[in-house]
């Protein structure tokens, strides 16, 4: 059963409730910091406009757990908005209830009502059916943009598609599927994944998934002393996961069957802390003292990395090689996000830390796609149905 575009509906004078992720970072002073997620809407929302659809907005912002907590109230993204699209957006006191009902009805063909904090209520993220019938009442057309939140089940993006006739898929979720679906799908090969961050737990199912596909895995950040511990060799104060040494060293007899090419860090940048007073020393894997722990990739396995990646004709990318918030171990990230953007490769990168390390390098324009989505893209990598997703089949 396939998911329709938006761009295949008739939206004229409907009513048209898009779920979108405005959920945007907020100084103490409620300014918005960071408005790429709010951008990245634009074209749906466009759309739905230029369509004389009457446009209704909803979104979470934060963790409100049920409560209304003003400084998570969307006000802030309603003027942003307005500033963006060139016309004032209608900001909504709430999501559900007569007063916003009432704004719905009188909304005119092509403006734009932003609805307020949908986790302000507390059966939005316990996927509540009547809280997602009362949202579903307002609109008679809905499409979900925000992929970001698809890993989960909420009345918003799952409970909402069961009383809706019409549904459709934003142009954004469609663009994720698309990128994703290509690198889990069919993919030209050489095919790598560079997979860095903390810990495995924390992306075991991706580290399973992608190492029955790629012809290349390529490990980096404090995971990769996991991997590294698991084949018996010693890595002083360095990140290990004790209770996953034999889960390593079962992805890497997994990745030898397939006749994976499996990469490790050959040297390390380590120090006797991640702060930024630590003094920083460059070790081969082979000799870091019990002292001091390795805290990125060493030169020498950035440029394995680099030589690795060269002739790949796909990449996905997700989690740093370092502590690279941290500029005395930011250098392996950053060559590798050098490494990436220079490469003809189809590139496909997600997680919200290497999207930062990307911005650090100025890299976002050079890699092919870029997931706004930590979780979902993470989840659908590892082979996951997600239920934001299947919710819109019909
Ligand atoms: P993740 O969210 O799992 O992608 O992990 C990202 C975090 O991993 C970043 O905040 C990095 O600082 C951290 N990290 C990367 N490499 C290491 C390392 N060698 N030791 C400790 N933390 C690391």
């Amino acid at each position: 059963m396939g998911i329709k575009s938006i761009g295949e509906l008739e939206l004229a004078e409907k009513k048209v409730l898009i779920r979108v992720d405005f959920n945007v970072p907020l100084n103490s002073s409620a300014e918005i910091t960071d408005d790429s997620r709010i951008k990245a809407a634009l074209p749906t929302i466009e759309h739905a406009m230029k369509q004389n659809a009457k446009v209704i907005l909803a979104s979470h912002l934060g963790r409100p757990k049920g409560k209304v907590i003003n400084e998570m109230s969307l006000v802030p993204v309603a003027m942003r908005l307005s500033e963006l699209l060139g016309t004032s957006v209608h900001m909504a006191p709430d999501c559900v209830g007569p007063e916003v009902k009432n704004m719905v009805d009188n909304l005119g063909p092509s403006e734009v009502l932003l609805l307020e904090n949908l986790r302000f209520h507390i059966g939005e993220e316990k996927n509540d059916p009547e809280f997602a019938r009362e949202l579903a009442s307002l609109c008679d057309t809905y499409v979900n943009d925000a992929f970001a939140t698809a890993h989960r089940a909420h009345a918003s993006n799952v409970g909402i598609c069961k009383h809706v006739k019409d549904k459709a898929a934003g142009f954004l979720m469609l663009r994720e599927l698309e990128y994703i679906e290509k690198a889990i799908g069919n993919p030209e090969r050489p095919y790598a994944a560079v997979i860095g961050g903390a810990k495995v737990s924390g992306k075991l199912e991706v580290l399973e998934n992608l190492v029955d596909k790629v012809d290349k895995m390529i490990i980096g950040g404090g995971m990769a002393f996991t991997f590294v511990k698991a084949l018996g060799q010693e890595v002083g104060k360095s990140l290990v996961e004790e209770d996953l040494l034999d889960t390593a060293m079962d992805i890497m007899k997994k990745a030898k069957s397939r006749g994976v090419r499996f990469y490790l860090p050959v040297d390390c940048v380590c120090a006797t802390e991640p702060g930024t007073g630590a003094k920083p020393t460059i070790k081969t894997i082979q000799e870091i003292p019990p002292t001091l722990m390795g805290l990125d990739i060493g030169p020498a396995t950035s440029t394995l990395f680099e030589e690795a990646l060269s002739d790949c004709a796909t990449i996905v990318w997700n989690g740093p090689m370092g502590v690279f918030e941290v500029d005395a171990f930011a250098s392996g990230t950053l060559a590798i996000s050098n490494a990436i953007a220079s490469s003809n490769a189809l590139t496909i990168v997600g997680g919200g830390d290497t999207d930062a390390a990307l911005d650090k390098t100025s890299n976002q324009d050079k890699v092919d796609f870029v997931s706004t989505a930590g979780g979902a893209f993470l989840e659908m990598l590892g082979g996951k149905k997600l239920p934001g997703v299947e919710a819109l089949r019909s």
